[in-house]
C-alpha cells in the first residue's frame, strides 16, 4: 500500500492544526484549499458549494488553488447573483458526485490530458449535501492521496458543523445573533464603495447594490403563546422562518434575533425594491394559515445601511421603524427614511438616533 512521504503526512497534520484553529467561514475555505492543494499532487484545486432556493439551485464557485499559487476566492456571496452562478444541472458529473455521497474520478476523454477526481463535502454526519471539492491531476490520485483527502474533507465538514452549531438558532436554523455583526461590517466595502462620486464610476464594486436592514417582529405573539401552548408557538416560528426563506432571495441573510424577532440583511437595487421584499413578505405571512392558529401577522421596518454605519445605529433605526408600525396598526411595512420624509420621525445629525413623534 503507498504512504504518503513522512513530510508530507507531518504538513497534513500541521493543515489539521491550522484548520482546526480558525474560527471564521473564509479562513476556514482558505486553510482547507490551500491544505488540498499542498497535500496532494495536483495542478489545481477547486470547491463549488450548492446553493439552494425554495424551487432553484445553483453552484457557486468558491475558491481555486494552482499548483505552486496561492488560493484565489472566486466569488464573495454578498455580491453574487444568479446571471454568475451554474444551475445545477449544467454539471450533472459533479451533482452526480454530491448525490452518491462518495468519491468520483473521472476518466479522460481521448486527447485531453488529466484526471478530474471529485470529493463530496457532506455536512451533519454525511446526512447533508453541502458542495463538492474538484481536483485536476496529471495522473490519477494514488490511495494516500484519496485517504488524505477523504480526511482532510471530513475535517473540514465537522468544523462547518462546528459553526453552524454556534451561529444556527437550533429551532428555526435561521443565523443567530451571534455572526450578524460581522456580516454588516463586511457589506462595509460594498456599501462605501456604492456611494462613490460618480467620476470614480469604474472603480465601484456594486453599484447597483445597496443593503438594507429589514426587522420583523410578530404581531401579538404573547397572546399565542397563551392561547395555544409553547409548542404550538415554536410551531409557528418554525413556519415564519419558512415564509422568511421563500420571500427573501438566497444570498440575503436571514437572522433570528431571539423571541418572535427576525432580522433580513437585504441586498437590492433600493428603497423601493427594498420596501417591495418586505412587503412580499409581510403579505405571504398575512396570507398564510397556521395550523390551529388561523391568521398571523408581523410588523416590518426597514433602513438602508449607509457607509460609516453600525450594526447597533442600523438596528436602532430598523426598530423605530418598527415601533411605528406598532402603535399604527400593526401587519404593515415602515421604512425609517419614507416615516423621516413624512415628518413622523425625526433624523438627528448622528446615525442611527431617531426620535418618534
Ligand atoms: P407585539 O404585537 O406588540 O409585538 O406583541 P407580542 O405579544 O408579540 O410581544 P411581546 O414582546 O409582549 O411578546 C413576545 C412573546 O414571544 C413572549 C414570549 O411568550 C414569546 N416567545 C419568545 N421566544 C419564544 C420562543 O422561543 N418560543 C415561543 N413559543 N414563544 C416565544
Ligand atoms: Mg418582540
Ligand atoms: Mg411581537
Amino acid at each position: 500500500m503507498e504512504h504518503l512521504p513522512t513530510t508530507r503526512s507531518v504538513e497534513l497534520i500541521d493543515h489539521l492544526i491550522r484548520l482546526s484553529s480558525v474560527r471564521d467561514r473564509d479562513s476556514l475555505l482558505h486553510c482547507v484549499t490551500q491544505a488540498l492543494a499542498d497535500t496532494v499532487s495536483v495542478h489545481q484545486v477547486e470547491i463549488h458549494s450548492l446553493v439552494q432556493d425554495e424551487d432553484r439551485s445553483f453552484w457557486l464557485p468558491l475558491t481555486r488553488a494552482l499548483a505552486g499559487s496561492g488560493v484565489r476566492f472566486l466569488s464573495d456571496p454578498l455580491r453574487s447573483d444568479w446571471e454568475t452562478m451554474t444551475p445545477v444541472h449544467q454539471e450533472p458529473d459533479r451533482l452526480a458526485c454530491l448525490d452518491q455521497g462518495k468519491m468520483v474520478q473521472t476518466i479522460p476523454d481521448m486527447g485531453q490530458p488529466g484526471h478530474l477526481t471529485r470529493f463530496p463535502v457532506m455536512l451533519t454526519g454525511g446526512s447533508h449535501p453541502w458542495g463538492v471539492v474538484e481536483m485536476h491531476s496529471s495522473a490519477p490520485l494514488c490511495h494516500a492521496e484519496v485517504t488524505a483527502t477523504t480526511r482532510l474533507i471530513a475535517m473540514y465538514g465537522n468544523m462547518l458543523d462546528m459553526l453552524d452549531y454556534s451561529e444556527c438558532d437550533a429551532l428555526t436554523g435561521l443565523w443567530n445573533r451571534k455572526p450578524f455583526d460581522d456580516l454588516f461590517y463586511k457589506t462595509m466595502p460594498l456599501v462605501e464603495a456604492a456611494t462613490l462620486a460618480p467620476t470614480d464610476v469604474e472603480h465601484r464594486a456594486a453599484p447597483t447594490a445597496s443593503f438594507w436592514l429589514v426587522m420583523i417582529d410578530i404581531d401579538h405573539f404573547k397572546q399565542v403563546n397563551d392561547t395555544y401552548g409553547h409548542l404550538i408557538g415554536d410551531e409557528v416560528l418554525l413556519l415564519v422562518a419558512r415564509i422568511l426563506k421563500s420571500s427573501f432571495r438566497v444570498y440575503d441573510r436571514i437572522y433570528r434575533f431571539g423571541g418572535e424577532e427576525f432580522v433580513v440583511v437585504l441586498r437590492c437595487s433600493g428603497h423601493e425594491a427594498a420596501v417591495a421584499a418586505a412587503e412580499r413578505f409581510r403579505s405571504s405571512m398575512a396570507a398564510h394559515e397556521f395550523p390551529q392558529v388561523g391568521h398571523i401577522t408581523a410588523s416590518v421596518g426597514l433602513t438602508e445601511i449607509v457607509a460609516g454605519d453600525s450594526p447597533l445605529a442600523a438596528c436602532e433605526r430598523a426598530d423605530q421603524a418598527v415601533y411605528y408600525a406598532k402603535h399604527h396598526g400593526r401587519n404593515q411595512v415602515c421604512s425609517d427614511a419614507d416615516l423621516v420624509r413624512r415628518g413622523l420621525l425625526q433624523a438627528h445629525l448622528k446615525t442611527g438616533e431617531v426620535e418618534l413623534f
